[in-house]
């Protein structure tokens, strides 16, 4: 049997599909691979690339936090962002990219509102990044896996 994988953010319902047979999933104790019959497991998200592997191909996804379950070969994954590779808006990220660049060179940090603001600016970096490299590695596909031992 294959696994059920559903990726849910706040507003919507990113990804549901019945057909995967791993997934890799970022997080942030490092990258897990899932396969059917997997022991019950809760972990957290890290800024990353998720991949869900299916008979046809592959399905790469951006996500940005969050919580991952697997209980009865269903994977639930509650992200703070996610985007599929399609979604992407590589200019926006860019855009996303340049300014937080611009934010953490210019940065002065003496008050801790500035520790915040360089936080915020380096996990900016860190989305704008993981959704270039998604939206850059994955172009144009459809088609099969970049095998998917990233
Ligand atoms: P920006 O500064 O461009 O808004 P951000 O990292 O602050 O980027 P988030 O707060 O992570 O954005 O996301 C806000 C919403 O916009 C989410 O729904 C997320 O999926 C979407 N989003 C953000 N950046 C992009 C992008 N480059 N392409 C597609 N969707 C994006």
């Amino acid at each position: 049997m294959p696994l059920h994988l559903i990726v849910v953010t706040a507003e919507r319902t990113v990804l549901d599909r019945t057909d995967v047979q791993r997934v890799i999933v970022p997080t942030t104790e490092g990258q897990i691979t899932l396969l059917p019959m997997h022991a019950p497991l809760m972990a957290s998200l890290a800024i990353g690339e998720l991949v869900a592997v299916t008979p046809t191909g592959s399905e790469a996804m951006a996500v940005h936090g969050g919580f991952v379950q697997i209980v009865r070969d269903t994977v639930t994954i509650l992200a703070d962002a996610a985007e599929r590779v399609e979604d992407i808006d590589e200019e926006r990220a860019e855009a996303a990219r340049a300014r937080a660049q611009r934010r953490l060179a210019g940065e002065r940090i003496t008050t801790e509102e500035g520790q915040v603001d360089l936080l915020r600016a380096r996990l900016s970096m860190e989305r704008a990044l993981v959704r270039v490299k998604v939206r850059r590695r994955r172009r144009g596909t459809g088609a099969p896996a970049m095998t998917d031992r990233a």
